[in-house]
């Protein structure tokens, strides 16, 4: 059965490296992504990339309609699809979009990016596709290829916007610390 994995916070190392190429296609692939699957729709995420459970492997999933679809029809319908060694082969347009993250929880940011990108990446078994994204499915594609290379999404933030981001999450964060301490 799937297991929920531990999602790490930001300033943990291993969201700033950059994640090795998939050679070995097999089950153990396959139960890491129903892992991470699992993961993402617990902390109702529409991403989540290797990275950010602790793993350096070049794997991502996304879901992006999971939770609206979950708030009009009151049913959970879930469609995640693994993205293994994907890339990014053409890049049209621009677009913008609050964006936010399960590494930097409660913290959001204006970031512009690519409108429709043409994609390239294999399964869990190895096969490639190709295929082309646009809107909230190519914004979502480039936030975790990002995770891949290690960069964060408020690494595209003006420098005095990254630092008011930076600056509320930490203050929430020790505010959540002394909380849990009790006094
Ligand atoms: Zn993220």
């Amino acid at each position: 059965m799937a297991k929920v994995l531990k999602v790490l916070i930001y300033p943990d190392s291993v969201l700033r490296q950059k994640a090795i190429a998939v050679s070995e296609f097999g089950k153990s692939l396959a139960e890491f992504v129903e892992d991470m699957s699992e993961t993402m729709y617990m902390y109702k995420g529409i991403g989540l990339a290797a990275n950010q459970v602790g793993e350096l492997k070049r794997v991502f999933i996304l879901d992006t309609e999971w939770r609206e679809r979950t708030e009009e029809t009151k049913k959970v319908d879930k469609n995640p699809i693994a993205y293994i060694n994907p890339e990014i082969i053409s890049l049209e347009g621009s677009i913008e979009y609050e964006e936010g993250c399960l590494s930097i929880p409660q913290v959001y940011g204006l970031v512009e990016r690519s409108e429709t990108i043409g994609v390239r990446y294999q399964d869990v078994t190895g096969k490639s596709f190709e295929k082309e994204l646009s809107g909230l499915n190519a914004i979502a594609f480039q936030h975790e290829l990002d995770h891949l290379n290690g960069v964060m999404f408020f690494d595209h933030l003006s420098a005095f916007k990254r630092r008011t981001l930076l600056e509320k999450f930490n203050k929430m964060q020790l505010e959540k610390d002394r909380d849990s301490k009790g006094d």
